[in-house]
């Protein structure tokens, strides 16, 4: 079963700590109780060694052992455990543990040798005996025997300081996996709660409400780009669904009016109200004309968006191509009575052939449609660095400031009442605009009103 992916970071990191905590500990106290016996047997050989030694400085030349002051220190050395004979030279006692306490003796080598077993069920120890002869002036005086148990035995003391230990490293380890549960699960909050709530977003998003945005700020690379490509997701279907509601809108309102003037028209002929002559049929003609262009150009519109990707590129002479449409056009700006004028120049571009035409017949029809009789339009082409820059500039009505910035919009028409008159649908500039991003270019509008327009084209050459 899939579980959460902060139970499951959490998880992992208290296993690692846990995993490692254990290693450390089991590693220190081998190593610690290793070096520990290394030092309890170096220390054993350096207090025998001490011990005789004391015992050394007992012997007198003169008078011989001082047996008083040897039996003060084999009882002090008895009671940490080592079991002392001293003998002259002859091999007589001069002092015996043993004769002293065997009780304390036999005592002592049990507490130790359950000292050991306790700590080492498998022990195996036994009573050892270490002799140590005693050297007055390199000539020797007598012998001291140690005994105890061995190879090597830990006092209470010794116990007490290797249980502290591993108390000391149990209680490190737990207040470690303490930590970690807690590290882990801020760790995990901080990793999952973004996760969480770009999942949150998308089910927004799946049920249509695209307005919601994930806000959370990550110092994680990845989830950053997560949100964010989240975030664009729903701009962009925000975007489109605001789009589809307004195109819809937009379409019913375009409609409206030429349908209702036909039918009242219709009606008033029908109930004999009007006389059904040429000049009204004409009349309703025109409109149902006019509706006609709005639906072949909203076809020719969704039929870009929908291809917008696939472009048939090949590559030619735009000027060339500036040339034969300006051509198609001479009789209709010879019949207002404006000016055309386009210097022919070789330049090469790469792009949808037909789709560019398309930009460039509407964008002359504009200049055509919005220049009065007497005024001029001008094209011309040249490169600059990487692209193919088209120049349509006219002297005609021009745009105002408030209109310019929407003209590139469906269905936007500066000036309603006088665009409909020239028969436009507001849909010529979109169609333009999504031909020239598709091909990877960006178009431009310069405008003042009652002073000139300037279309500015810039495709990737
Ligand atoms: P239409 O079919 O109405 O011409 P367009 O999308 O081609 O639609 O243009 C949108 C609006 O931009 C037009 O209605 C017009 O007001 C304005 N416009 C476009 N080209 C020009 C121009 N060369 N001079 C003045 N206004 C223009």
């Amino acid at each position: 079963m899939a579980s959460s992916l902060r139970r499951k970071l959490t998880i992992s990191y208290v296993l690692i700590i846990v995993f490692s905590m254990v290693l450390v500990s089991l590693l220190a106290s081998v190593f610690l109780e290793k070096q520990f016996t290394q030092y309890i047997i170096e220390h054993q050989e350096q207090e025998n060694q001490q011990l005789v030694g004391l015992i050394t400085q007992q012997y007198d030349s003169v008078n011989g052992w001082k047996s008083e002051l040897v039996e003060n220190i084999g009882i002090n050395a008895l009671q940490n455990g080592l079991i002392v004979k001293v003998r002259d030279n002859a091999g007589k006692i001069i002092w015996n543990a043993r004769v002293y306490n065997n009780g304390m003796c036999q005592d002592i080598i049990v507490h130790m040798s359950q000292n050991m077993y306790n700590r080492y069920p498998n022990w195996q120890g036994e009573y050892k005996e270490n002799s140590y002869p005693v050297m007055v002036d390199s000539k020797k005086v007598g012998t001291v025997e140690i005994g105890y148990y061995g190879p090597f035995y830990f006092t209470d003391t010794d116990i007490a300081f290797l249980n502290t230990l591993n108390k000391i490293s149990a209680l490190v380890g737990i207040i470690s996996v303490l930590i970690a549960i807690v590290l882990s699960s801020i760790m995990a909050k901080r990793l999952s709660s973004p996760i969480s709530r770009v999942i949150k977003t998308s089910r927004m998003i799946e049920k249509g409400n695209y307005s919601d945005r994930v806000d959370v700020k990550s110092n994680i690379k990845e989830i950053n780009q997560l949100t964010e490509t989240i975030n664009t997701l729903a701009a962009s279907l925000e975007k489109q669904e605001n789009l589809r509601k307004r195109l819809t809108g937009d379409v019913a309102h375009e409609l409206r009016t030429p349908i209702a003037t036909l039918q009242s028209h219709m009606e008033a002929m029908i109930d004999g109200i009007w006389e059904a002559d040429e000049e009204r049929l004409k009349s309703c003609h025109e409109e149902i004309v006019r509706i006609g262009k709005l639906v072949g150009d909203l076809e020719k519109l969704t039929r870009l968006e929908n291809e917008r990707l696939v472009l048939d590129k090949t590559t030619f002479d735009i000027s060339e191509l500036i040339k034969g449409i300006a051509l198609n056009f001479e009789s209709q700006f010879k019949a207002k009575g404006v000016n055309l004028s386009f210097e022919e120049k070789r330049t090469e571009i790469t792009g949808d052939r037909d789709k560019i035409s398309q930009v460039i017949i509407n964008l002359l029809s504009n200049s055509l449609k919005y220049t009065p009789e007497g005024g001029s339009v001008e094209v011309c082409v040249s490169r600059e660095e990487d692209y193919v820059v088209i120049r349509f500039k006219d002297n005609g009505i021009g745009i105002s400031s408030e209109d310019l910035p929407f003209i590139f919009e469906r269905f936007y028409r500066a000036d309603k009442s006088r665009s409909r008159m020239t028969g436009g649908s507001g849909i010529g500039l979109s169609i333009v605009k999504t031909i020239v991003e598709a091909h990877g270019g960006t178009i431009e509008a310069r405008s003042k009103i009652n002073e000139g327009s300037e279309f500015i084209v810039k495709l990737p050459a």
